[in-house]
């Protein structure tokens, strides 16, 4: 059998509106994913038992013990469908670690869906998207990709309507933030004080609907943001220096390391990039568009 190969998509959050934590821990969560053109690459092959390893800049940054999320999913799959969890996984990791960009769950996602096509399980979209959730809740919009709205965890999805596409600059911290610090932190900044179920801002959707990217650019929102500015200050002439060379809008994505600039063009973004980089407020700089699809297995005769 040859090996297969699964491209997945990162995400931004153009909204991530936090309410109440639940008592499972989760956070009820009003979250509009867009998916992106920064793509990590899960390669599955034929091998004896379980083995994963991980190639990239950030790469030793990652687990390859049975705490990948890459392996869980893969061991997720054979255990439910009762074949043999034997595959050789390799990861070409270009999303950053702790980056707010869901680079785990993205691959867990491709991780699924290759090893889904490897073994010849055939256990269908559904099921994938099951599977998914109980690895994480962002597991289910890695596969999906495009423009969604997660509500509950963030993983019970709807599609949002949205025209047209967004040109991003994503600028790369020096260090991850954790996900679960920064939730923290929230709940510290909070107290006692209780929120209501979020809702998502009716001025972001119109935005989308309209493909407005300026009007998008104004409704970015992220309740996540203090938390993560407290945890990491630099974030703040990192997300100053962006809104200083006049992008449409600026936000921490998800729990953060990650600042995400929309730009009115390609050509804007090309000038944010290389400005930004210049400036020394982040570790480098990425140029993507959204919304792009979510995991898909790669044809080898449709590489450049
Ligand atoms: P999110 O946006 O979903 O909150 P994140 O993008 O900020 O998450 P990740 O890069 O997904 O964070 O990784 C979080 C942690 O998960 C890492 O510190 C790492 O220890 C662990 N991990 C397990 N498997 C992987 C994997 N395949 N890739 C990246 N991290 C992994």
């Amino acid at each position: 059998m040859p090996p297969v190969t699964v491209r997945v998509p990162a995400k931004v959050n153009l909204y991530l509106g936090v309410g109440k934590r639940r008592r499972d821990g989760y956070h009820e969560l009003a979250n509009v994913f867009q998916a992106v053109s920064l793509y990590d690459e899960v390669t599955a092959a034929p091998g004896p038992g379980l083995s994963v390893r991980v190639r990239g800049d950030q790469a030793k940054l990652v687990p390859t013990d049975s705490s990948n999320l890459a392996l869980r999913a893969a061991a997720l799959l054979a255990e439910t469908t009762g074949v043999d969890a034997a595959v050789r996984l390799t990861i070409n990791k270009a999303i950053p670690i702790e980056g707010g960009m869901a680079g785990g769950s993205a691959d867990a996602a491709g991780a699924l869906l290759a090893c889904d096509e490897l073994w010849g399980t055939g256990v269908g979209r559904d099921t994938l998207l099951r599977l998914g959730a109980s690895l994480g809740a962002d597991v289910p919009f890695a596969l999906t990709g495009g423009t969604a709205l997660g509500t509950e965890r963030g993983d019970r999805l709807t599609p949002v309507l949205a025209r047209g596409t967004y040109d991003w600059v994503l600028a790369l911290a020096d260090g991850g933030l954790s996900t679960a610090a920064v939730y923290a932190e929230l709940d510290r900044q909070r107290a006692d004080r209780v929120f209501p179920e979020p809702g998502v801002s009716e001025a972001l959707m119109s935005a989308l609907r309209a493909g407005d990217p300026a009007a998008l650019g104004r409704a970015l929102t992220n309740d996540l943001g203090p938390a993560a500015l407290q945890l990491r200050p630099a974030l703040a002439r990192t997300i100053e220096a962006g809104l200083d060379l006049g992008v449409l809008g600026a936000v921490i994505s998800g729990s953060g390391a990650t600042c995400a600039f929309l730009c009115p063009s390609e050509e804007e973004a090309i000038r944010v990039a290389a400005a930004l980089a210049g400036a020394g407020v982040c570790r480098s700089t990425r140029r993507v568009h959204g919304p792009v699809p979510g995991a898909r297995i790669v044809d080898e005769a449709d590489r450049p």
